[in-house]
């Protein structure tokens, strides 16, 4: 069995609540269930492979993907999480789209400004 750490974010917890982390069984594969039997064979130690460890941050988001392979599941959380990167991403890239746009504004202000002196040159 693996030591208890969020397989989403591997920080460690205390087990005294399950609230705060817990093992969660998830759907089992045909792989996993293959090694379960292979679990039944005497002297056979390891970590069931749809079994994972989740924190307190994650474990109740963990709950309500039991109906689907620890894999599947573990996507869809980390594909959440990627979400909130990316919203704090486009805050960052909206901060930077404004000084661009004044920027652009001199910028197409200034040959509008040329070409009224060219065009002052030719009507004098
Ligand atoms: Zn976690």
């Amino acid at each position: 069995m693996k030591p208890p750490m969020c397989e989403l974010c591997s920080s460690g917890f205390d087990l005294s609540d399950p609230e705060l982390g817990d093992l969660l069984y998830f759907k089992k594969t045909a792989s996993d269930k293959a090694w379960y039997k292979k679990a039944e064979e005497p002297g056979f130690v390891g970590h069931p492979p749809n079994a994972a460890w989740f924190c307190g941050d994650h474990i109740k988001k963990a709950k309500e993907l039991l109906d689907f392979p620890l894999g599947e599941a573990l996507q869809q959380m980390r594909s959440e999480l990627s979400e909130y990167v990316d919203l704090g991403d486009k805050e960052i890239i909206e901060d930077k789209i404004k000084p661009l746009d004044s920027i652009i504004e001199e910028e197409t202000i200034e040959p509008k400004g040329f070409w009224a002196k060219v065009k002052s040159w030719f009507i004098r």
